[in-house]
């Protein structure tokens, strides 16, 4: 295999909290990303996911752990790596026409004249769904939800990434909006080879647009592998609750409470033990993420 675009080894960040206590928010994580796949990272809010996603664009720095793309570290924000935002509307100036915010990337990073950026930005609209010639000098609050997305993802083109994170992309849209926004996501991968790292708490949405699934709990690694592998036959506990408390078409059909968010502060012993049912006196010793199946890798004693 290609060697990996995007390559975490060991990542961990710990945030203060008040009363000198501390928060492990990414714990040892690691994953690899190749050109055209799609991760998915799943996990409760409050699990790590978007910091890690902040780690890989280079806005927060892991304590411990490298991170690099292409062979080459990531310490800032690059070109090659860019981010779609859940909040669009708070990234777009409001007094600025959408095109001028597409355009923005293009004069600060991409070096480009005012009417070649401007070309690009038209190209880039129209590509996303929103025609430049509706569009380009539409304020953000003239846009719905699930247009303010599209200029987010837009603007995160202009760059021309190879990798891009997507922070809960769909999660304040509709079901119908949604839908188009992922079709949008998987085009944009297949056509330009991106490498995307998907953030969700929404287990329904990573079948849709991912090949990979990495599940987060409290800053660790509970379970890694392909969608297929992970989403038909979780191993682990807690991907078993996160799947069982996916909304299903069906209303009448009853479902599992949601899992409780997880306490703060450090828990010895596996992560998952004050919530898990099958919870025994050998829980109280970490579990390692080891192979069950061909890249496929889960931490819990039971796992086989
Ligand atoms: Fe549950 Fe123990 Fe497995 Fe942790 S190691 S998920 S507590 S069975």
């Amino acid at each position: 295999m290609t060697a990996p675009w995007l390559e975490a080894n060991h990542l961990s960040h710990r945030f203060p909290l008040p009363g000198g206590r501390s928060l492990l928010a990414v714990d040892d994580v690691s994953f690899r990303l190749h050109q055209g796949e799609t991760l998915a990272l799943v996990g409760e809010s409050g699990s790590g996911k978007t910091t890690l996603g902040r780690m890989v664009v280079g806005l927060t720095a892991p304590q411990s752990g490298s991170l690099s793309f292409a062979g080459s570290a990531i310490r800032a924000p690059r070109r090659e790596v860019q981010m779609v935002f859940q909040d669009n509307a708070a990234a777009l100036n409001p007094r600025h026409g959408i095109g001028a915010s597409v355009m923005a990337p293009l004069l600060w990073t991409g070096g480009l004249r005012r009417a070649a950026a401007e070309a690009q930005a038209r190209a880039l609209l129209d590509r996303v769904g929103l025609p430049a010639e509706h569009f380009f000098t539409r304020l953000p609050h003239e846009l719905s939800g699930g247009q303010r997305q599209r200029v987010g993802i837009a603007r995160a083109l202009a760059p021309n990434p190879s990798v891009l994170v997507a922070d809960e992309p769909v999660s304040a849209l509709d079901v119908s909006v949604r839908a188009q926004i992922l079709l949008l996501f998987r085009e944009l991968r297949d056509e330009r080879g991106l490498a995307s790292l998907f953030i969700t708490h929404d287990l329904g949405v990573v079948r849709s647009v991912a090949q990979l699934v990495l599940v987060l709990y409290r800053g660790r690694v509970v379970e890694q592998g392909p969608v297929a592998a992970v989403m038909d036959r979780p191993r682990h506990p807690y991907s078993q609750a996160l799947r069982a408390a996916t909304p299903v078409p069906d209303p009448d059909r009853p479902r599992p409470a949601t899992p409780r968010p997880p306490d703060l502060g450090d828990v010895p012993g596996c992560a998952f033990r004050a919530r898990c049912p099958q919870a025994h006196a050998a829980c109280a010793v970490p579990p390692p993420l080891r192979a069950v199946a061909a890249e496929h890798d889960v931490a819990c004693h039971l796992a086989a």
